[in-house]
């Protein structure tokens, strides 16, 4: 009999685990359940449409998607389709690997105008998420700010400056792409509430603002710390190479020569906003000035306003209470021991240990997870508990239509077939045209 684990959620942290298990279990049936027909997670919902070599990690997910062992149950949502303690009487193991997937609310006065958007909402959004097809985030004025110095305050800003040729080896939906296309936005601000020795960037990505077409980096001279080594003090290795790298592009975007290009990205370091102004629309964000202390961001009683009609809240992510499962409400994580959360439940990922890290961050937690499996669990599993047959049987009684990986490659080879000659795809951005589309093909059979 083979050990049967259950892994929900089909991202990085939920694939790493797979193989993981592979590797780590002599013999075991890995089942990986999500709520959308579509698997990878971040790959397809968060990571920039513009970084399409990032999403190519995506390949060798499917690698072990293919493996026999492997089923995928797409369209499955946990506590909707089946419960997470039914879950946990059907297998031996069951892994949480759901992520982080609200905002980090910005709780200043205003912030719940019209025109001020979360970054879960917005990058949703822009990659064609069912979740966010309706979001319709107002491109309607000149100026836009985003708020938060990390990669994905970048990626919100380096998107809203991309021109039509700019877009078209992306995989942003066509919406999307005419929504960015017809925007009379010229002037996009990132603010930092820290300096730019503080910020979160990773240097490949900042530099990455030199090449828009259209849009040139500006940074002021005097934000820029006249000390870098002490400004650095704090930060040492790889984190402090990172911002030294960092400090050197910001210096050559503050010397370049301005107005060279028609739309500006304004890198504003020392800025925390502190209203968001206007009647039910967003008409402008009400600024303090800051200054370090102690490396904290402390205001200094200099107020300014920048007027701009969308605000895009890029503050970080927030893992969710998942029902059934402990919450640990205080450190916003499932409460757990280097990803065991006892015996038979077991977390990777963001879940595990907060919104941080780049996708190879996972691979470590999907190991950690597969030993602690492999240990807790006899070699043989548990006789009675059936694994997949279980769960779709209790599917099919609740005529409950999954999606298969078949079902999903065959999603794929249609997006891929729909695309512009230089896009990867055009997605599919709602369920039911995903479940429409392979309904009205012939053929489609559970794998
Ligand atoms: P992040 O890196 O944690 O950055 C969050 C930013 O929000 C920080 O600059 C933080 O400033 C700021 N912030 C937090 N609360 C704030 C507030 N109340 N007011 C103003 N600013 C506030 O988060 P992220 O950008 O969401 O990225 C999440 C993870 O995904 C990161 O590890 C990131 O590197 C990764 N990612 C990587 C890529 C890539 O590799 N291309 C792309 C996207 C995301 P303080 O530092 O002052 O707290």
């Amino acid at each position: 009999m083979p050990i049967r684990v259950a892994i929900i959620g089909s991202g990085p942290a939920g694939f790493y685990t797979a193989k993981a298990l592979l590797r780590a279990c002599r013999t075991c049936e890995i089942d990986v359940i999500e709520r959308l027909p579509t698997p990878y997670g971040l790959i397809r919902g968060g990571v920039a449409p513009d970084h399409q070599t990032t999403k190519r990690v995506a390949k060798k997910f499917e690698k072990t998607a293919l493996v026999e062992e492997v089923n995928y149950y797409g369209n499955v949502e946990i506590n909707r389709h089946v419960g997470l303690a039914e879950l946990r009487d059907l297998y031996d193991a069951v892994v949480l690997a759901v992520g982080a997937p609200g905002d980090r609310k910005l709780t200043i006065p205003g912030a719940d105008k019209y025109g001020v958007f979360g970054s879960a909402a917005f990058v949703g959004w822009y990659n064609g998420h069912p979740d966010f097809r309706d979001l319709d985030p107002s491109l309607n004025s000149e100026v836009a700010v985003v708020v938060g110095n990390g990669n994905v305050a970048l990626d919100c800003a380096r998107i809203l400056l991309r021109t039509r040729q700019g877009m078209a080896g992306t995989d942003l939906p066509m919406h999307v792409q005419g929504a960015i296309a017809a925007s009379p936005i010229v002037d996009v601000y990132i603010l930092g509430r820290r300096g730019p020795a503080e910020a979160s960037f990773t240097n490949v990505e900042l530099r990455e603002l030199s090449q828009l077409t259209k849009a040139e980096p500006r940074v002021r001279k005097d934000h820029l710390p006249d000390d870098s080594e002490a400004a650095l003090a704090a930060y040492v290795a790889r984190e402090r190479r990172v911002r030294e790298r960092n400090l050197k592009t910001l210096a050559e975007f503050a010397s370049l020569e301005p107005d060279t290009k028609p739309k500006r990205l304004h890198l504003e370091f020392f800025t925390s906003p502190v209203e968001v102004l206007g009647d039910e629309r967003v008409e402008g964000l009400r600024c303090e000035r800051t200054q370090l202390i102690d490396g904290r961001a402390q205001g200094t009683g200099e107020f300014f306003e920048i007027s701009c009609g969308l605000v895009i809240s890029a503050i970080g992510y927030r893992t969710e209470l998942f029902a059934g499962a402990p919450y640990d409400e205080k450190r916003n994580i499932i409460p757990n021991d280097k990803g065991r959360v006892e015996p038979g439940l077991y977390a990777a990922g963001w879940i595990k240990r907060g919104p941080s890290g780049v996708i190879s961050s996972n691979r470590p937690d999907g190991e950690i997870v597969a030993c602690y499996i492999r240990d807790d669990i006899p070699v043989d599993g548990d006789p009675t508990k059936p694994g997949r047959v279980g769960l779709e049987k209790l599917l099919r009684e609740r005529r409950h239509r999954w999606v298969t990986f078949g079902d999903w490659q065959r999603l794929d080879a249609l997006e891929e077939a729909a695309a512009d000659y230089q896009a990867p795809r055009q997605k599919f951005v709602t369920v039911e045209e995903m479940l429409e589309a392979l309904d009205s093909e012939e053929g489609s059979k559970q794998k």
